[in-house]
């Protein structure tokens, strides 16, 4: 919930309020609100056909709207909008607002109560929450035509747009506009809207309720996106304090680096990986120190489909990405589906598709699915223009060694298979698994001989662990990933890996924020898979630290030794922070 502070006492003008969000894309923009609120009042005159029909015109001027998004941003995020388009056609969806239309509802009640109903039905699991808000986004687009409300963009200045929550398609809108900033009542890190916004690298403040009360339409805003807060109609003195002027994305990498690797002040080479979502993410692969691609999450293109991909849709796809990664390598992950609307065919068999039926859960019932996923993962590698590299594959949300063993064996059967058919097998397959779920860390080293590598997690671990929901503003602020407690497991798996000698990385969120990362270097971590944006910001802080002296801040920190932990009274987060100050390490 967004907390506010009154700053100034201003006898003419409205004082500045600053509002705390919580931080869902980085960076610092200044620009003037935009709020968007599709509203609609009903003409309580109609009869029930005529409500009918008016919603059936309005579902068609929104795919008609979809449509003329597709023509415009032909490649761009074209998948995100075609999902929108599926959605909105989608008759089951259509025929429920219909029902509560005849059952004597206004038209803009009736989106509203179907709303509800599927979030009852699926909520509670974090991946349907990110579907969620895109039905969410066609019910705010489809109530937009109702109400014929164009939206009227000053182009020449920069916007932030402030909103319920936001769709792929309801962005897309804003396109045109110089939209330098959000700020979002809702606040998935999974949802459509955030995935562009990262890929933008377009700041975000989410959590911010009735973000309608505290901010007007066209309100001076601040939008500081590292530390998740908002001024609205900021001091002089304030703005004057924030460089918002963005920085080049991409710049050349500097002599400090080398081929693959970052190097720090002290001279330890640290890995940079990026994670992937969408095609233009693979874009940075270009800059030099960029090692690879370490997490390709495959469900992504999946939820796009109206239908499910079949085994050369998906070999056509895997083999893209290859090739755009040249002679990089990619981890593809396995499916990590679960409680998701585009594929409820694949969930009739469960009586109710919540939190629990992930990756391995779900597709240990259904071992055709993974292994159709496997056969075009080593298609692809063999017939893409780089068929000598090693296939990387990585399975999600594991739980005991005996699930490894058994994903295993259904790898070795589609290469046997392939084989039996005459046809080019990889020449070497990496197999690993994300450590995201608690259990693995208490079975590690049965586990750490399955696999050839690992991926922390720490999206799910942090929410498995700590018992709280990834999504829910309120929950994720309450506990730090920089708590002794989450930091000493997240050693023990780094220790325990590097000991035997399989490769760690680390490809949750909290890799791709300096502090956090800074701290991560100082439990041993050397591999960070993070998002593209987040490149430069981590660059620049490892080349100006010493990872010695993190390292020696860390040991302290964890330590079991009263005496030896100097700083008791002061949290991790503050003790690297303190760090960072002396060491001058560059942490934005
Ligand atoms: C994670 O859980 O940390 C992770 C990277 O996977 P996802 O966010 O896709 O669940
Ligand atoms: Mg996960």
């Amino acid at each position: 919930m967004g907390a506010l502070f009154m700053n100034e006492k201003a006898p003419f003008t409205q004082p500045q309020i600053t509002i705390e969000g919580m931080s869902l894309n980085l960076g610092i923009a200044h620009g003037h609100a935009y709020m968007y609120d599709p509203e609609y009042t009903e003409d309580t005159q109609l009869s029930t056909k005529q409500k009918e029909e008016r919603f059936l015109h309005a579902v068609d001027q929104a795919v008609e709207l979809c449509g003329e998004n597709l023509n415009i941003f032909q490649e761009q995020n074209r998948e995100l909008i075609l999902v929108q388009k599926a959605l909105l056609q989608d008759p089951a969806w259509q025929q429920r607002v219909i029902d509560e239309i005849q059952s004597k509802q206004n038209i803009a009640y009736a989106l509203d109560k179907v709303l509800e109903d599927l979030d009852l039905a699926f909520g509670g699991d974090s991946f349907w929450h990110a579907r969620f808000q895109e039905v969410r986004g066609i019910t705010q687009l489809v109530r937009q035509c109702l109400a014929k409300k164009e939206i009227e963009i000053d182009k020449t200045k920069p916007i932030v747009l402030c909103a319920k929550t936001i769709s792929p398609v309801e962005m897309m809108q804003f396109d045109q506009a110089n939209l330098v900033a959000m700020v979002v009542e809702d606040n998935s890190f999974l949802s459509h809207g955030m995935i562009i916004a990262r890929s933008r690298g377009i700041p975000v403040v989410g959590g911010v309720i009735e973000l309608k009360k505290f901010i007007n339409n066209n309100d001076e805003l601040l939008v500081d996106g590292d530390l998740g807060r908002i001024y609205v109609r900021p001091l002089s003195a304030i703005v004057a304090n924030y460089d918002t002027s963005k920085k080049p994305q991409f710049s050349k990498p500097s002599d400090a680096v080398a081929k693959g690797a970052v190097i720090s002040r002290d001279g330890t080479p640290v890995h940079i990986l990026i994670n992937a979502n969408i095609n233009e993410d693979l874009e940075c692969l270009e800059r030099s120190t960029i090692k690879g691609v370490g997490l390709y999450r495959t469900e992504i293109p999946f939820m796009m489909s109206e239908r499910w991909p079949d085994v050369q849709t998906q070999t056509r796809l895997y083999l893209q990405v290859m090739n755009k990664a040249k002679d990089k390598f990619v981890v593809f992950r396995a499916l990590d589906v679960g409680g998701d609307k585009t594929f409820q065919s694949l969930h009739k068999s469960f009586k109710e598709p919540s939190k629990g039926w992930r990756h391995s859960r779900f597709t240990l019932q259904r071992p055709s699915l993974i292994r159709l996923q496997l056969r075009a993962m080593i298609r692809a590698r063999v017939t893409c223009d780089y068929p000598d590299l090693p296939l990387h594959i990585m399975f999600p949300m594991i739980s005991e060694a005996q699930e490894m063993r058994f994903v295993r064996e259904l790898l070795q059967k589609e290469l046997d298979r392939e084989k039996n058919l005459g046809h080019a097998a990889p020449t070497t397959v990496r197999v690993g698994a994300m450590v995201e779920v608690p259990s693995v860390v208490f079975q590690l080293t049965q586990f750490l001989d399955l696999v050839d590598f690992i991926s922390i997690g720490s999206n799910d671990l942090f929410q498995f662990f700590f018992a709280i929901d990834r999504s829910d503003a309120v929950m994720s602020r309450r506990y730090d990933f920089l708590s002794r407690a989450f930091m000493q497991m997240l050693k023990t798996i780094i220790d325990q890996a590097n000991a035997k000698g399989v490769s760690v990385s680390l490809c949750g969120e909290m890799a791709s924020r300096p502090l956090e990362a800074m701290a991560l270097l100082g439990i041993g971590l050397r591999y960070f898979s993070i998002n593209p944006n987040s490149v430069e910001t981590i660059e620049n802080m490892v080349q100006s630290l010493d990872i010695w002296s993190i390292q020696d801040c860390m040991n302290d920190c964890l330590s079991d030794n009263p005496f030896a932990y100097k700083a008791a009274h002061l949290s991790i987060r503050e003790r690297v922070m303190e760090l960072a100050q002396i060491q001058q390490t560059q942490l934005s």
